[in-house]
């Protein structure tokens, strides 16, 4: 169904509802929500709408439901895939505005926040607590749309994704009411669980405007190593082992050589050039410690680790996880004028060496550039690949690579995207990975947003 252009009319009516100042239809605006981190082609929307309540967003969403209008909600616009694109033009709903700490609940370990404040924003105000927010996707990413695609990161080995740590949600649903889903409680068998249905489902079933958040205690102690090895497929074998030997680390990330190259050069760092696991350990004191790293120390020799630095100290270790968290910004400076397609993919962790090594294949077989790293410890890939837009031919090869890294992935009882979400670029994927269960997520699709004006054109393939 095409999805109409708002109307001046419209505009000026939403200036009036809303405020003046916090509606736009200026070129810079639209540009700035027409795109997001990933390659995909960029989409104006018709009008920006910054909402300053829940109300707000439910004046929006009514004028949407009786116009037809896309409603695209928008938090940081960091995402990966096109999730935030307002591909049907309308209206883009951007929540930076509604950034406030509503309730720190210290005993209970919870906090209650509006959905545009940056989970980094949120980290510190909590650090003061003891407490921390784990899901770390390392962009500068909100609530909403770590909400949005489900986001996780290095410490979801063993924290979890987003959807582990969200207790409850306050969310304003295609017909404009205002619905409240989950409790204060950490767990419960009440109900269908619609609250995790809508977290990861990008804006298309209902749009969030507040959120309780369970929280974790700063570990008293942590222990961060840094190993190297001769090959990837050894860095790959020993996470596996990592994990089922029940070594519990916070963190376990990968990175090829090619990575740390571009983080060297980039950062102006010296890090040894060879395939890297980045590991963290939090425990409760420093004997703890001790005795979990003897273990590690045994696993990483057992696959020939040739290097194995430990007690990073604090300064160093924050360098070096920013150093991982900036991996692709680091390529993205380094390659003037290329883009970047970032494949996302995860498997069982015992698949991870064998998806790693098919990957690499299909980069040399396709004669392209990738940069390997990943939340290893989860089963997650990235694979970074460079192309020039303006090359067809490398941009068709980087697409195939691209989709026979997606297949084995789906073929060895993965997925398509490990947490960047399905936006535009995965959509091709989805029916291989569900199968018939995309007929009863297109049902719900329909029994939640039956005009079809919550950000369309995502998750479900036409
Ligand atoms: C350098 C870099 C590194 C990254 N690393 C990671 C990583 O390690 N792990 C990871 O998971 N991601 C990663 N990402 C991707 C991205 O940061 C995450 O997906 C993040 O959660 C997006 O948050 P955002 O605030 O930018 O959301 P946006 O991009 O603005 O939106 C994301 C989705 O959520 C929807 N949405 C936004 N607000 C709402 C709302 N209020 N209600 C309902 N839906 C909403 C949007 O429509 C969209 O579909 C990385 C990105 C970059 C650029």
């Amino acid at each position: 169904m095409a999805h109409p252009r708002v109307t001046p009319e419209d505009v000026a009516l939403l200036k009036r509802v809303i405020g003046e100042s916090h509606v736009s239809t200026g070129p810079s605006n639209l540009d700035l929500h027409s795109k997001d981190e990933s390659y995909h082609e960029p989409h104006r929307p018709d009008v920006v709408v910054w909402p300053q309540k829940t109300e707000d967003v439910v004046a929006v969403v009514r004028l949407a439901g009786e116009k037809g209008y896309a409603v695209t909600p928008w938090c940081a616009g960091t995402s990966l895939e096109g999730n935030p694109i307002p591909v049907h033009g309308g209206i883009v709903l951007d929540f930076s505005e509604m950034n406030r700490i509503l309730e720190i609940r210290e005993k209970d370990l919870q906090v209650d926040v509006e959905v545009g404040i940056q989970y980094r924003d949120l980290n510190d105000q909590l650090r003061h607590y003891g407490l921390f927010f784990p899901p770390d996707p390392g962009a500068w990413a909100s609530i909403g749309g770590m909400i949005g695609n489900n986001a996780s990161g290095v410490r979801t080995v063993a924290y979890g994704a987003t959807r582990d740590s969200v207790l409850a949600m306050e969310v304003v649903m295609a017909d404009g009411r205002v619905i409240h889903l989950g409790s204060r409680a950490i767990k419960s068998s009440s109900g269908y669980d619609l609250l995790r249905l809508l977290i990861g489902s990008e804006g298309t079933l209902g749009i969030v405007t507040k959120a309780t958040l369970r929280l974790r205690g700063l570990p008293p102690e942590y222990l961060t190593v840094v190993a190297t090895f001769p090959s990837v497929h050894a860095a790959c074998e020993a996470v596996s082992d990592t994990i089922r030997y029940g070594l519990n680390p916070a963190a376990l990330e990968l990175m090829d050589e090619a990575v740390v190259v571009e983080i060297n050069r980039d950062r102006k760092m010296d890090l040894e050039e060879r395939p890297m696991l980045f590991l963290e350990f939090h425990n409760v004191n420093e004997a703890a410690l001790e005795s979990q790293y003897e273990m590690v120390e045994a696993v990483l020799t057992e696959h020939g680790a040739t290097r194995i630095d430990r007690g990073v100290g604090a300064d160093e270790r924050v360098r070096l996880w920013e150093a991982r968290h900036g991996a692709l910004e680091s390529i993205k400076r380094n390659h003037p004028g290329r883009s970047v397609l970032l494949v996302d993919t995860c498997v069982p962790i015992s698949r991870y060496a064998e998806m790693v090594d098919a990957a690499k294949a299909a980069v040399e077989r396709e004669g392209v550039t990738g940069f390997f790293w990943g939340h290893a410890g989860d089963g997650n890939l990235h694979l970074g690949l460079l192309f020039d837009p303006a090359d067809e031919d490398e941009k068709q090869r980087v697409q195939r690579v691209n989709r026979a890294v997606v297949e084995h992935s789906i073929a060895k009882g993965g997925t398509c995207t490990g947490e960047h979400g399905v936006g535009i670029g995965k959509l091709s994927f989805v029916e291989a990975e569900h199968g018939p269960a995309l007929e009863y997520m297109r049902r719900i699709k329909q029994a939640l947003d039956p005009k079809n004006i919550l950000n369309p054109g995502k998750m479900l393939p036409d």
